[in-house]
């Protein structure tokens, strides 16, 4: 299934879409209109909107998916969006290539957040602040939407923590990710430096050995590609890492990783202008595509 948050003259709602169109599920009294809430009623809930969907899923409203505005898949995430930093080695190797280091598997996932605030849906203008910085980078990353919660997570019991994937840009402001002590929060938690959707696919979708190809074009050129299958740590490590010690919570999401091809290790370095339109894709998921709008100050 495909689980989108849809906005409605001011009111947000959960809808399915079945593909030119998306029904709004929300209008069934049973059926929550925010995706935590959702999340939170577990595989008895999501059989639930199955079987209103199979038996009178006709009465449901239903609009064309083009003329349907969508939020993020999760608006507003209750704690920072997780994400996992130099998890495909030739993304690793173009980083220390532009250094002039040697590249290093890392031993450990590289763990760091992105704040609520950063959160943006398909569509929605990216808000390039040049005040702020003009190093403003792409990198598409697999979402991971977590279902059940839990601390302590094995490896081996991650997928039954998965609610849905979904598709991040994590934009990254380079010049601010770097001066700050070489941690990347305050590069990575610029308002608006989190574009997420354009929905969520769920976990039944995606089949646990099955490598997703992701890729991202700036303005129809291709930047990116590559597939989930490089990962150095997978995504059920890292949800074992991740968990271990720290509870996960229904709704909480990790951006995985970027595959090579950012921008600001090319030659001559290539950053994210006013007008750019970013498509971030990813099989079996979906396109995430986000235009840069200078912020006005
Ligand atoms: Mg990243």
């Amino acid at each position: 299934m495909r689980l989108a948050t849809v906005a409605i003259g001011g009111e947000r709602h959960i809808g399915v879409v079945e593909r030119d169109d998306v029904r709004i599920v929300s209008r069934h009294p049973e059926i929550p209109a925010d995706m935590v809430e959702l999340i939170e009623g577990g595989t008895p809930l999501l059989d639930r909107l199955r079987e209103i969907l199979a038996v009178d899923g006709g009465s449901l409203p239903c609009l064309p998916l083009g003329e349907a505005t969508l939020l993020a898949p999760i608006p507003r995430p209750r704690k920072n969006v997780f994400a996992v930093g130099l998890n495909y080695f030739r993304h690793v190797q173009e980083g220390a290539g532009y250094r002039g280091e040697e590249a290093k598997r890392p031993d450990w996932p590289v763990f760091f957040s992105k704040a609520p605030t950063t959160v943006i849906g398909p569509g929605a203008p990216i808000p390039r602040d040049s005040r702020v910085s003009v190093d403003w980078d792409w990198e598409v990353e697999l979402g991971v939407v977590i279902g059940q919660g839990g601390r302590d997570i094995p490896a081996e019991q991650a997928r039954s923590h998965i609610f849905g994937y979904t598709i991040i840009n994590d934009v990254s402001v380079r010049d601010l990710q770097r001066r700050h002590g070489g941690q990347f929060f305050r590069g990575k938690s610029i308002d608006g430096t989190c574009p997420m959707g354009p929905w969520i696919v769920t976990a039944d979708e995606i089949a646990p050995d099955q490598s997703l190809r992701l890729s991202l074009a700036v303005n129809d050129v291709v930047k990116q590609d590559g597939e989930t299958s490089q990962m150095i740590f997978p995504v059920h490590d890292i949800i074992a890492h991740l968990s271990l010690g720290m509870t996960l919570e229904p709704g909480d999401v990790i951006a995985t990783g970027t595959p090579d091809g950012v921008g600001y290790t090319r030659t001559p370095p290539e950053f994210l202008q006013p007008g750019d339109v970013v498509e971030a894709r990813i099989s079996g998921v979906g396109v995430l595509r986000n235009q840069v709008v200078e912020k006005e100050s």
